[in-house]
């Protein structure tokens, strides 16, 4: 383990529960610790650490690739997701695995991750008027206030895994 690599897991370990970062996210945080880790690195840091297992790779957004702890199976949740602000939600949900251990058995592959990426428009874009009246960038008050999408408390609180 490079020091490099340590300070990423630390900046993972520190995140409110229910965030995900994108590279660029967790250089601009490594940035604000003094960290000079270019962001050529981190590319290529978190690329490496999905493969050691350590990270989990999570294509939240459209293009646009999210970082979360790899919580080795099963423990594993799903996201719902909201296209106009990406604003994202976890959730629990056994049957899901279920289901997909099966389909695996049943055509012989064997599971490493299982992950529903359920896509949404949140209550607040629709209240908005999306999508006739927002602009492509318009964020709802919770992604902008705290800079980054979180996991509301309430539902987090609910889940005991
Ligand atoms: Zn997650
Ligand atoms: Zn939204």
């Amino acid at each position: 383990m490079t020091p490099q690599r340590e300070k990423i897991i630390h900046i993972f370990q520190n995140l409110p529960r229910g965030n995900h970062l994108s590279a660029e996210e967790l250089h601009q945080l490594l940035e604000n610790q003094g960290e000079n880790i270019s962001l050529s690195t981190i590319y290529r840091s978190v690329k490496l650490m999905t493969k050691m297992r350590i990270l989990r790779e999570l294509e939240l957004a459209e293009g646009h690739k999210h970082y979360e702890l790899n919580h080795p199976y099963p423990h594993h949740h799903h996201h719902i997701v909201c296209i106009q602000c990406n604003k994202t939600i976890e959730f629990q949900d056994d049957s899901i695995l279920k289901h997909s251990l099966k389909q695996c058995q049943k055509e012989r592959f064997q599971l490493i991750d299982c992950q529903l990426t359920v896509m949404t428009i949140c209550q607040e874009a629709i209240e908005m008027g999306w999508p006739s009246i927002l602009p492509s960038d318009w964020r709802c008050t919770r992604a902008i206030s705290e800079g980054h999408h979180h996991t509301p408390t309430d539902l987090v609180d609910e889940e005991n895994d």
